[in-house]
């Protein structure tokens, strides 16, 4: 027994409070041999170039989006990569897995100094080893993960790791802080690790402004909980992508209109659309998700301008 029992923990296995039971072994051979992708845009050429280095004042952020989960925050004297990607393939092998379709819209070489990274769970499109090394030895910065993953991390010479469980918060001056937050999704990086590590979100608190990263989720209660518990974010930055076919996805991706259900959950100000445009992990393309996000807002009479959709190397100030 490593920790403590609680309601998303049995002593062995990490689970999901409000839906324990996840697709299993036979569900993904069954995925596997129907899984049909809807064919993506031709023109994965990014258009967009960065505004790095925007040091902003004291409750204001720049926000890049620099491919699937990976967004650079830039907040006054701190910033933050959630989830950074930059490797070619998101899989154990370096010969086969999904491959990126885009380029990154941020170089790795052109960040900003990097004070911390946020790691949503194990996933390959997650939890890059490569990228988090090179990260590690250019910036050494604090890297918070979930419960059961700092082992990985030091396994591969990565350091400055704390890991937590949800609602446990990290304060990083008096006026910064970030908590671990749930999410409904599971983990595994091998066929015999599968749900040993938590998954999970944060909320990032910096100079009075409240920034949302809902890492990979399904949708659940937790959305509500996190507003009630934490307070409603200024940003909420959300998954849009990798939800069909249902049967299998619904339990631990949201689809577009899940997404704009979260926000109306969270109350939040505003929304970023993520993972989605640079992987096809799963069978719809980017351009479906997009325009489902744009259906979805419009029945619920959401403005686009309050749930961005940034192309890959856009940044936002707010
Ligand atoms: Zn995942
Ligand atoms: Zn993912």
């Amino acid at each position: 027994l490593k920790y403590p029992v609680s309601d998303h923990y049995d002593g062995k296995k990490f689970f999901n409070p409000e839906n324990p039971q996840l697709p299993g072994f036979r569900d993904s051979v069954r995925l596997i041999r129907q899984l049909k992708y809807d064919p993506w845009p031709v023109d994965l050429t990014n258009h967009h170039q960065p505004q790095l280095n925007s040091n902003p004042a004291a409750g204001q952020a720049a926000i890049t989006f620099v491919n699937h989960a990976t967004l650079l925050i830039e907040l006054q004297g701190l910033n933050i990569l959630t989830d950074p990607v930059w490797s070619e393939r998101v899989s154990p092998f370096t010969f086969a897995g999904p491959k990126r379709k885009r380029a990154p819209g941020v170089d790795l070489e052109a960040l900003p100094p990097i004070h911390v990274i946020l790691v949503s769970h194990n996933h390959y499109d997650h939890t890059d080893i490569a990228t988090l090394q090179k990260l590690s030895r250019i910036h050494a910065p604090k890297i918070i993960v979930p419960l059961g993953d700092k082992q990985l991390f030091e396994k591969h010479g990565i350091n400055n790791v704390e890991e937590h469980d949800w609602w446990d918060t990290v304060s990083l001056s008096a006026t910064s802080k970030i908590t671990f937050t749930p999410s409904q999704h599971f983990s595994a990086r091998t066929l015999w690790d599968r749900n040993r590590s938590l998954w999970g979100s944060f909320m990032i608190e910096h100079t009075g402004l409240k920034i949302y990263f809902a890492g990979d989720t399904g949708y659940s209660n937790h959305f509500r909980e996190t507003r009630a518990r934490l307070g409603a974010p200024d940003i909420a930055l959300l998954p849009i992508g990798a939800y069909k076919p249902r049967w299998f996805m619904q339990v631990v991706h949201m689809d577009p209109a899940e997404a704009v259900q979260a926000h109306i959950d969270l109350e939040a100000k505003k929304s970023i659309a993520i993972h989605f445009g640079t992987f096809a992990l799963t069978e719809e393309s980017p351009a479906e998700a997009v325009a489902e996000l744009s259906k979805a807002l419009g029945e619920r009479k959401i403005s686009a301008d309050d749930f961005l959709v940034l192309g890959e190397g856009e940044t936002r100030q707010f």
